[in-house]
């Protein structure tokens, strides 16, 4: 999920690497480190923390340690908490070879179980370590970095972008791409090898993009790549004509918008290895040691600030519907001053982005005291939260850089899904409802992609409305949560005042700011309440208040009610808020353009919000 640039050639590679990992700093990440070769021996330093101590660790050396072969990494971290021996490069058991990493080895216990019994050691606790010595063992046996790369990755689920080298053939540098990206910079007797160019384009511009399932075998003097199964794939040089800044933004003007189009990835990566569709069940290993706690809770507690809070809410839908527990949302702020009831038998889930939330974690160390347990839902590993519950799950939505919170959110609601899942199975639902459920969540990230084909349509909305001094959100059940997500993104980006409702309580109080000026946005999937909904559509027309609405793709009806309809797939009720949100995140970002606001840099707004 974070950065990587490698070097093979004739000159110094300790700057090209530095500069290349300050150059993915933008990226977010952990910690950092590097591997060189020189007289065929590994010179590796890492470190927690920031590029410049690493640079600091390296200090002298960084001006006089010359290597003409090495590699670099930021760790974003998904297994094991960020520290100096969890960061990458690893090394195999006999540190012959080193490796960089970016993305999640699924099976890597399986496997590390394997290596255990033939009595490897593991110096952290991270899924890549256990690649590092996969491939030391292949290579023991066939003395071939490209060879053994390859019968190692056949054995991986999961993903990666990776880099290899070896002390003892220090003429060549291995890569390898599955979900990951990764490209290779064409030099002049020199080549380059990095997760995104902005690491390398102040060295050359031509550019080898690697695809899923190809392995590259990279010299001073040239490029072969292969697929796994050894078949040569010839491919083509390209030319990086976008700028620097645009480079780190993926082509995107902003973050928000690069995060936004990220969700079809970013919601699968919160399945991956989890979600089993044929066992109609899921596994989450940071509950496997309270499960029997989760079984015996008489309450579950959700608690959180802003969009997190949201989060929570939808949460209350999944587990009471599907798992059937009783279940209660509370802003973490309030939760932690007003001496709640919390019981031993409660189990209090902790939901935050960063991991360090003010509120939340303090609602956490109150919870804590009280005898519940604790869980987390946390995308930042080893984050305060992550680190002081009980067990908890990551929402593996890689670092986001926007502040407005767009991915972590269909994350967290991904893993609250799960949870779901988890919990309804062990608590008697029957196999064939849970695969049903299972192949339903399977499909949201094809389905987020078809929205986002939507794009342009939105946009086209967002100028028609960008003047608009005031917005309602209006929805039902599992869809309030999404009208009060929706308004929040418009707040934060486009400063403009927006109001999420229940849509049937408009009629008690927000009914009186409608007129012809005032737009308001249903959310109104094809569900059981959909007519009850339409009434309320009809309430907003009958005082010409102009009407936006999310409605299914299959919905004929809506046209004639609404003024614009921007359409979304079909899924059950509650993942519907996985899908429902990512118009209106598209709205609120297309509105604030319009407007010339700090879209990634919103007034006011802080990313982690660490103060209470
Ligand atoms: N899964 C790996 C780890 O936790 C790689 C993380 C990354 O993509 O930076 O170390």
């Amino acid at each position: 999920m974070c950065g990587i640039v490698g070097y093979i050639g004739t000159r110094n590679c300790v700057p090209v690497i530095l500069e290349g990992l300050r150059r993915l700093e933008y990226r977010g990440y952990d910690s950092a480190g590097i591997a060189l070769v020189r007289d065929k021996e590994f010179f590796i330093q890492k470190k927690a923390g920031k590029v410049s101590n690493l640079a600091a660790a390296l200090g002298e050396a960084e001006g006089t340690v010359f290597a003409t072969l090495g590699m670099g990494h930021t760790r974003w971290a998904t297994h094991g908490e960020p520290s100096d021996i969890n960061a990458h490069p690893h090394w195999d058991q006999k540190k012959r070879i080193a490796l960089v990493h970016n993305g999640i080895v699924e099976n890597y216990q399986a496997i590390k179980t394997k290596l255990l019994r033939d009595g490897h050691t593991f110096l952290g606790a991270t899924d890549t370590e256990v690649l590092a010595h996969l491939v030391g063992v292949m290579y023991d046996e066939c003395r071939d970095l490209p060879t053994a790369v390859r019968l190692a990755l056949s054995e991986v689920d999961g993903t990666y972008g990776l880099v290899v080298i070896a002390k003892d053939d220090p003429g060549r540098i291995v890569a390898a791409r599955k979900g990951s990206p990764l490209l290779i910079g064409v030099g002049d007797g020199e080549n380059f090898i990095a997760s995104d160019a902005s690491a390398i384009v102040e060295h050359t511009r031509k550019v080898v993009y690697l695809d899923d399932g190809e392995v590259a075998d990279i010299t001073t003097s040239g490029v072969r790549t292969m697929t796994i199964d050894d078949v040569t794939v010839e491919k083509p040089i390209h030319q990086v004509t976008l700028e620097l800044s645009q480079i780190e933004r993926g082509g995107y003007d902003h973050f928000m918008l690069k995060e936004i189009h990220e969700q079809p990835e970013t919601i699968l990566n919160a399945m991956r290895g989890r979600l089993l569709v044929e066992e109609g069940d899921v596994k989450l290993g940071g509950l496997q040691n309270i499960i029997g706690r989760l079984l015996s809770a008489r309450r579950l507690i959700l608690t959180a600030c802003g969009t997190s809070w949201h989060a929570a809410l939808v949460g209350e839908y999944m587990f009471e519907q599907i798992a059937r527990i009783p279940t209660e949302v509370e802003y973490a702020s309030e939760f932690r001053y007003r001496d709640p009831i919390v019981n031993i038998d409660d189990v209090v889930f902790l939901i935050s982005q960063s991991g360090e939330t003010a509120d939340t974690l303090s609602a956490l160390r109150d919870a804590k005291t009280k005898g519940a347990t604790v869980l987390g839902i946390v995308n930042v590993v080893g984050s305060s939260i992550a680190r002081e519950s009980d067990g908890g799950v990551y929402a593996h939505a890689g670092p986001e850089i926007g502040v407005a919170s767009t991915k972590a959110f269909t994350s967290q609601l991904t893993v609250l899904a799960l949870i779901t899942i988890l919990l309804a199975r062990v608590r008697g639902m029957s196999r064939e409802r849970g695969q049903v459920l299972a192949r339903e969540l399977a499909t949201l990230p094809d389905k987020v992609q078809t929205i986002l084909k939507e794009t342009e349509k939105i946009r086209k909305i967002a100028e028609e409305f960008k003047d608009a001094k005031n917005f309602l959100y209006l929805g039902r059940g599992a869809n309030f949560p999404v009208a009060l997500e929706g308004a929040l993104k418009l707040k934060e980006i486009s400063y403009i005042h927006a109001e999420g409702y229940p849509a049937a309580e408009m009629k008690h109080g927000p009914i009186a700011l409608i007129d012809e000026n005032m737009p308001v946005v249903f959310i109104v999937p094809k569900d059981g309440i959909y007519d009850k909904v339409v009434s309320n559509i009809q309430e907003v027309r009958a005082r010409r208040g102009r009407i936006i609405a999310v409605a299914n793709e299959d919905d004929t009806d809506i046209d004639e009610l609404a003024e614009f309809v921007i359409r979304v797939p079909r899924t059950y009720g509650f993942f519907g808020p996985i899908l429902n949100i990512i118009p209106l995140q598209l709205l609120a970002y297309y509105i604030a353009v319009a407007r010339g606001t700090n879209v990634d840099q919103p007034r006011n707004l802080a990313k982690s919000v660490t103060v209470e």
